[in-house]
Formats: C-alpha cells, structure tokens, sequence
C-alpha cells in the first residue's frame, strides 16, 4: 500500500527517471502526482460516428487510421490523416506538422479531438488540428502482456478518459499519466484521514478525499460531462475547497501573526504636512487625496501598515507613493521602493529626482545592472543612513542590502511582482532591523504600501492578500481625453503609418510595440529588429526613430528612452519593456504588432502609456494570422472599454489566478 508522502519514483512505473521529470513539474510525492488534474476530459464512453458530425461542433471521435501522408503546399507543409469508422471517413489536417511524419499506421486506432469543419470547396467534413492520441496499436507486441494491454485498452476506451498536460517535452504523455495515476489510486492505502473538520465536511457535503481524488480522474460513467469540464463536480468541489480552506488558514495565521508585531507610529504633523504640500506640483485628485489621507492614518498607527493602493495606469499612484515616503523621512526613516523592471525603476528615479531632491531629500538608485563599485558605494550609503529614498528593482531583494533605518516599503507591483516576493523583502527588513539597529525597538516591522496598476478584483486581493487594506484611486488626473482603440489587419499596415506619419507631422509621437515572449526571445526579438529596420531605412527614412528591447545594455536603454521623453525620437520601436511606468505626455499614438499574442492586462497597460496629455490619443491593434476565440476576446475587449476593472474581470475570466499574477511558477493557487 502507498503512502501519500511516497516519492513518486517508489510508484510503479516510474522510477528515478522518470522522477526527475515530473519533479520538473512539481511533481515529487504521491500527494503531488494524484494532485495533478487532468485539464479536461474527452468523453469516450460516447464517442461521435463520423456520420453525425456537424461543422462547428468540438468532438471526440474513435476511428482507425487509415492513410496518412505530407503535402507541401506553396506555403506551407500540411500533414493529411484520413481515419475511418466501418465505410464512413474523416479527414484530419495539421498544417507545418512535419514532425508527423512517421506518427501513424494503418490499422491503428486513434481518438482524435479537435474542431469539425467543413471544407469550403468539397463541403466534407473535417478536423482541423485536432488533438490525438493513439490508443492501440495495429501491429500489436505478441509477447506483450496480455493482461495489461486489456488493463490498457479499457482506460482508454469506454469511459470517459482524463486528459492530462504532458510533460518532459512529450516524454511523459497524457496516456502514460493515466496508466500510472490509476495504479496509484489502486494502491492507495485506505487508512486516508480527512484533514477538514467533521463539522466542516458535513456543513459542506463534501465527499471524503480518497473518494475525491478516484473521482476526478476517473469519473463515473453517470457524471456530468459539462461539469467535468468546467471542474464543478462534488469532486472538483472538494479538491478546491481543500486547498481554498488551507490557503485561508495559512492567511490567518499569518494575520494573526502579524497583528501581533509592531510597527512604527509616524509623527504627522503641521510640518510634515507642509514638507508634502511643498513638493506637490499639481492638485491633486479628490481620490489621490482620500487614499493619501488612508496612508497616513495607517502610518500614524503603531501597528505595521499593510496597504494596498490600487489605480488603474496614469491615475496617478506615484505621487501619492511619494507623499507616503515624506512622512517617513521626515520621521527620520528610510524608505525603499521597488519596481519590477530596470526601466520602471529608472522612470521612478527620475520623477523623483525631479520632485523629492530638488525638495532636498536624497534619493538613489540601485538596480543590478549597475557597476559593482557603485553598487557597493550605493550600498553603504543606505547602510550609513544617508541614502534617504532607495529605488530600485529586485536586486534590492536579491543582494544584501542592510538599511540602517527602514521604515517604509514601497512596492510597484504592477501585477508582474509575485506575491512571495513581496513578502521576502517584509522578513528581510525585520531581519535587518535585528541585526542593525539594535537601539531603535529591534522588533518593528517598517510599513508597506503594495501599488497595483491592474485592477485586482476584490475577492482574489482578499484572498491573496489576506489583510492588506485597499485604497482605490478611482479618478483621472484632470486634461486626459478618451484614447480611440482600432484594430487593423497587418494587411493594412500602409495606411497606420500614414496615420503616424501625420501624428509626428502634428508635432507629436508614437510607439510601436513588439511582442517578445521568453519562450521564443531569440527569434522574436530578431523579428523585432528586423522591423525596426524596415521601419526606420524604408518606410520613414526621414524620421527620427529609436529602439528599445530588454537585452540592450542598461545604459543605452536609459540614453533612448530619454531621447524620447524629451522629444528627440519620432518613433519609439520597442517590445514590451515599455510596459508599465514609461511617461511621455507627448505620444499620442501607439501601434501595437500582433496585437492577438498579448494578454490582456498587457495589452491594457501598453495602452495606458498613451492618452496622457490633451491630444487626443490612438492606439492602434494590429493583427495578422490566425487568431484564437480568446483573442477574439481580448481584442474585442480592449476596442470596447478603457475601463481598467472590466478589463480584469474578463483577463481573470480568461486566464485564471495564476497568470493574472504572473506568478504560476512561484507557487499561486489555481483553485
Ligand atoms: P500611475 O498611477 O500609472 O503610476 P503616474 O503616477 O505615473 O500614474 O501618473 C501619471 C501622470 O499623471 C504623471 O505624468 C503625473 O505627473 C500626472 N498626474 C498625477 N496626478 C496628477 C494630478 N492630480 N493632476 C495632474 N496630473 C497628475
Ligand atoms: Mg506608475
């Protein structure tokens, strides 16, 4: 019998091997594999006949091979399978799948999933890409156990089957996951305790978790399929509850933890608030001053402050961030403020030079990339009490930065920071505290004021957050206009850069923005290049046109975003770096390349980076290629509204927890 707690590579079937890849996964006892869900299921118990197809329809079809074979077409391989049930035939299509080649056999028998279409010349019926797996083999292993190929066979057909993410780059399949997971389960010792309280279970109905776990791989033949798939079986329902209840608890503890420190109570009084008065150069907004007014009656508690202020792009966090960070060095604290990229940490630098030094505060930056002798210089400075505001990127975090008298935290999240970091760099300071400054009361916790750009939806911050108060900045700074959203096929790209022609001709400029995802940097930042090129030698030759990407020196990056923001460049060709915190009143116009590979909450916070003076701002979409239903989605989305909050409702509809926050691999709940 196995025990929960089982190294996987004790299961059988698995192995050292083996192990090693699903540790890849996360994967690394008994718990963790029955753990991992399949992500749907295909419903084999009733698989469709070929004849009652419907163009249109997802569906699940067991048939045998039949032929299968590679067409190179002008502009693409396609690879071509016909299966077959009985005489009816169905013919399957993937485009540049080369690696196929040699995938099928006649005779074999396959369950395919995927999108039936219809062809628009012959009018057959067809599936398009779709997902397969082959489920017996014609030419089968004479000597191969007969018992487990039945055993085999009857996992894979006459139920419905789970279907799981493979993993090891294909090594380990989704057939593989089901062999093993279900031997597992056989083995699973019954002596299986249930961690939620009895009052809990019953209040709830949940069903016991050995019951749970057989279930929601192997569901039975009566359940509902669409629950199946949208996770809302009793199954389901008490697997999420589990790590929902533990998440909470988990929260709790450290709630009750943290109410237990203390922190610093700032003095406020007329002269702190004249030093902010000073330093403010507009009005603020009726919102600005109300999360201000938050903050500091947080501050002036002695309790650690935990707050979150949240505010979509441009509505103006960081003067508020800024006010915060005089109350504190007026009390004679140091202040830290950490921002998830090198150029975001820049930008805030910069504006804080502009409006905190020349106020007499001294401010410095500390970011990875900088020389280690100035780093090191920089470094002793904060740890002398010099250094009054410290900006920086999570090198702050990384390297070991001792401040002599931390008392504010400020994080930029801009929703790209994982939630662990954050709560790295709180332990961090208390730690420092011990070690440092052993005559200021060694156990006060500095204050953290977390800001977001994206718009959390209140459930999820409760959840993620535990305590952290909110403050919403929920007004526009006054002067900013309606930004017009277009999208335009790649087909069309002559007349955009006519468009922008006109925008630089009126005195203004404007961004094109390249995706580069980590996962195909090297090429996609070539591509990248390669237009900046084309852009910059063929279409406006007689312009002024700068790129930024992230592998550019830190130095350079610095020099070009500047030649920007003071006017110098017409065109600013440059991948997502520019992101979050980028602030050029005079670019109005934004053009946006593939607009369909970028996610939502990506594609909102680009756009944030226009519209932020008087004239009015456009921000253009480009697409080109196929585009999937949820990018359909995401570009509807963002032609409809600028609002920040639907645009989070609907990124988390489509994404999910985990990549809302950027943080899947560091552990988020996916629930
Ligand atoms: P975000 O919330 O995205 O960080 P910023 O703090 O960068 O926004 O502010 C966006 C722009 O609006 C900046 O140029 C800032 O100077 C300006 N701004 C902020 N508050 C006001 C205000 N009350 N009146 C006028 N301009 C403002
Ligand atoms: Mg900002």
């Amino acid at each position: 019998m196995l025990e929960l707690s089982t190294s996987v590579q004790y299961v059988k079937g698995i192995g050292p091997r083996l192990a090693e890849v699903l540790a890849a996964k996360g994967i690394h006892t008994l718990d963790d594999l029955l753990h991992y869900l399949p992500f749907r299921y295909e419903d084999r118990l009733n698989p469709r006949g070929i004849a009652e197809l419907r163009a249109g329809e997802m569906a699940t079809v067991i048939a045998e091979v039949r032929t299968s074979g590679l067409f190179r077409t002008r502009r693409m391989p396609i690879f071509q399978m016909t299966a077959g049930q009985g005489r009816a035939r169905l013919k399957c299509m993937w485009f540049n799948a080369t690696y196929l080649r040699d995938k099928f056999k006649p005779g074999q028998i396959v369950a395919l999933y995927g999108k039936v279409e219809e062809d628009f010349r012959s009018g057959e019926i067809q599936l398009m890409q779709p997902q397969f797996e082959i489920i017996g083999d014609a030419l089968e292993d004479v000597s191969a156990d007969a018992t487990e190929q039945k055993l085999a066979a009857s996992l894979e057909i006459g139920r419905i089957v789970p279907i799981y993410e493979s993993a090891g780059q294909g090594r380990v399949t989704s057939r593989w996951f089901r062999r093993v997971i279900h031997a597992a389960l056989e083995n699973l010792t019954s002596d299986f305790p249930d961690p939620i309280p009895a009052a809990v279970r019953r209040h709830l109905s949940l069903i016991p978790p050995r019951e749970a776990l057989w279930k929601v791989h192997w569901p039975e033949p009566g359940e509902s399929f669409q629950d199946l798939q949208a996770s809302r079986t009793p199954a389901h329902i008490r697997l999420i509850f589990e790590e929902l209840f533990f998440v909470e608890l988990g929260l709790e503890l450290k709630r009750r933890e943290q109410k237990a420190q203390t922190g610093i109570a700032f003095h406020l009084d007329e002269r702190v608030r004249a030093a902010i008065k000073k330093i403010l150069p507009f009005h603020p907004t009726t919102a600005q001053k109300r999360a201000l007014k938050e903050i500091a009656s947080d501050m002036e508690r002695p309790s650690p402050m935990r707050r979150l202020l949240q505010g979509d792009v441009g509505s103006g966090k960081t003067i508020v961030a800024f006010e915060a960070a005089i109350i504190a060095m007026e009390n004679g604290y140091q202040v830290a403020l950490m921002a998830p990229t090198e150029i975001l940490a820049q930008q805030h630098y910069f504006s804080a030079r502009r409006i905190l030094e020349a106020a007499g505060y001294r401010v410095v930056l500390l970011t990875g990339s900088m020389e280690d002798d100035r780093k090191r210089e920089t470094r002793r400075h904060i740890a002398q009490g010099n250094a009054q505001l410290v900006i920086g990127t999570h090198a702050l975090i990384e390297q070991t930065v001792e401040f002599a008298r931390i008392g504010l935290v400020i994080v930029d999240e801009q929703h790209r920071f994982g939630v662990l970091q954050r709560f790295k760099l709180m332990r961090k300071s208390s730690e420092e505290r011990v070690g440092r400054s052993p005559t200021n009361s060694p156990a006060a916790e500095p204050d953290v004021l977390v800001m977001t750009a994206t718009p959390i939806p209140r459930t999820l911050a409760l959840t993620l957050y535990g305590d952290l108060d909110v403050s919403v900045i929920d007004e526009m700074p006054p002067g900013r206009t309606p930004i017009v959203t277009k999208r335009v096929s790649d087909e069309r790209s002559s007349e955009v850069w006519d468009f922008v022609r006109k925008q630089v001709a009126a005195g203004h400029q404007t961004y094109v923005v390249y995706p580069v995802i980590e996962e195909n940097e090297e090429t996609e930042l070539k591509a990248a290049i390669k237009m900046y090129k084309e852009l910059s030698t063929r279409i406006f030759p007689d312009l002024r046109i700068g790129l930024l990407h992230g592998r550019m020196e830190a130095d350079l990056k610095e020099q070009v975003m500047r030649l920007f923001q003071k006017g110098e460049l017409d065109i600013l060709v440059s991948t997502t770096v520019i992101e979050v915190g980028v602030d050029v009143a005079n670019a109005t116009m934004m053009v946006i390349e593939h607009a369909e590979r970028f996610g939502l909450a990506q594609l909102h916070q680009l756009r944030g980076r226009i519209g932020r003076g008087a004239a009015k701002s456009y921000c253009v979409l480009m697409t080109g290629g196929k585009i999937s239903e949820d990018g359909e989605r995401r570009l509807d989305a963002m032609v409809r509204t600028s609002d920040g909050f639907q645009i989070a409702e609907l990124d988390l509809e489509l994404r999910g927890p985990g990549e809302f926050f950027g943080t899947r691999q560091a552990g988020m709940p996916n629930f």
